[in-house]
């Protein structure tokens, strides 16, 4: 059994990855592993073996899409052998603009694949381009044959309600708590499409990369900035996630 979530992570990049898998088995924290380019799949497969709540996700992420986009077919291949599809998505920051309408391409192709197999749950990027991922999910995602959490989402309330009424759930971290305009944000998030991530090693706690456990701060917080019991939304997010896994 499983106490909490940590539904956006990348084992695979910590500085020791074998190390990383085990502590996160070890730990009672139910893990999403996502990955970057489709040929890190085999590896992490053999890395979370047997690990009963460590499941790796098969991803192209939108930063590597400018020099990686061939990995698509690669992507492909391995598509039949995975539940979980991320890290994908778009990212319209300044280094990575250009590569925009290939992004698009990727993403599109990425979405049409989920629908037309049907039940994978996927975990998407969405830096600086809210819009444009909705738009795509909407066109070619609906709700009844995939599941989408959006990851480390800053858009705005009024994009939280469009998402939400497109089926999506929300991995919040504790980078997102930090600003004002991030709590106003995640207040504003229906609740039971909430769940946690850290995010690491992307993001860091007193000095060292977050990982999986420390999503019990990010609980706290959660419970703090909606006023319930930390216990309570323990459970909440459990349920969540039970739902969104069903
Ligand atoms: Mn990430």
């Amino acid at each position: 059994m499983f106490e909490s979530v940590d539904f956006h992570c990348h084992l695979d990049l910590y500085p020791n990855p074998s190390e990383a898998f085990a502590a996160a088995a070890r730990s009672r924290v139910y893990t999403l592993t996502v990955t970057t380019t489709p040929r890190a799949w085999p590896q992490n497969l053999v890395f979370s073996k047997g690990a009963e709540h460590v499941h790796p996700a098969l991803g192209l992420h939108p930063e590597v899409v400018a020099h990686r986009f061939n990995e698509l077919s690669i992507w492909d291949d391995y598509f039949p052998q995975a539940r979980f599809i991320g890290e994908v998505g778009l990212d319209a920051s300044p280094k990575c603009f250009r590569s925009l309408d290939l992004q698009k391409q990727a993403f599109e192709h990425i979405l049409k694949r989920c629908a037309s197999d049907g039940g994978k749950i996927l975990s998407v990027h969405s830096l600086r381009a809210v819009k444009a991922v909705l738009d795509s999910i909407a066109t070619h995602l609906p709700a009844a044959r995939g599941k989408v959490v959006l990851h480390w989402f800053t858009g705005s309330v009024s994009e939280s309600r469009r998402a939400a009424d497109l089926g999506c759930f929300f991995s919040v971290n504790a980078e997102m708590l930090k600003s004002e305009r991030g709590r106003t944000l995640v207040s504003a998030l229906p609740m039971n499409r909430v769940l946690t991530e850290t995010d690491g090693p992307f993001t860091s706690v007193e000095g060292r990369p977050a990982n999986p456990s420390d999503v019990l701060d990010t609980v706290s917080q959660l419970a703090k900035l909606r006023g319930v019991d930390c216990a309570l939304m323990g459970l909440t997010l459990r349920e969540n996630l039970s739902g969104l896994l069903a």
